[in-house]
């Protein structure tokens, strides 16, 4: 295992990186300081041919592949990346994604078109709390059944709101035992 440096938040399409830099207070709180996180203020538009036009939905495996393969000098580095998507998309076999890890690429994204909410601080960290999910799938974390983990499982905007961004107890060691790693190990 290489060690992991840090975190690269992408805003793709309709999202602002100020957003991004809001959810990044408490991403950085999750993570309890010990992931260096940054956010790009480079704004990038995903390609036309991953949307699928039946649907008028991103393929969320073709945007993360994608987000992956733009992104080689960074991960190379150890830093894992999320490109976070003002749009909506799914998987085969789902309606919609709020989001997909791909660990074995190092790259993750989340959708905020089913995120957006009343409030902007609600947006913010229904932002956050699918950011701090899908990195920790990229850290090898499996879904928690904890329902107030951030690791566990969200079907629905509900299941959402009701977790926190937090990790659980259980889930944190696991996290903390992954940041530990270095490249000598
Ligand atoms: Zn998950
Ligand atoms: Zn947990």
């Amino acid at each position: 295992m290489t060690s992991v440096n840090g975190l690269i938040l992408i805003p793709i399409g309709e999202i602002s990186p100020e957003d991004l830099f809001e959810a990044k207070r408490l991403i950085n709180q999750a993570f309890r300081g010990k992931l260096e996180i940054h956010v790009s203020t480079a704004r990038i538009n995903p390609p036309m041919h991953l949307i699928d036009w039946d649907r008028l939905q991103y393929r969320a495996d073709h945007v993360t592949q994608w987000v992956s393969s733009i992104t080689p000098t960074i991960r190379r580095a150890g830093y894992l990346v999320v490109g976070v998507c003002g749009c909506d998309a799914y998987v085969e076999g789902l309606n919609f994604v709020f989001g997909l890890a791909m660990p074995a690429l190092g790259a993750a994204t989340v959708y905020t078109r089913r995120l957006v909410a009343r409030s902007k601080e609600q947006y913010i960290e229904r932002i956050a709390k699918e950011v701090v999910h899908e990195t920790g799938h990229l850290l090898g974390l499996q879904h928690c059944s904890d329902k107030s983990c951030v690791m566990s499982f969200s079907n629905s905007i509900l299941d959402v709101d009701r977790k926190s961004y937090m990790f659980c107890d259980k889930c944190w060691r696991k996290v903390e035992d992954r940041l530990n790693v270095d490249d000598e190990g």
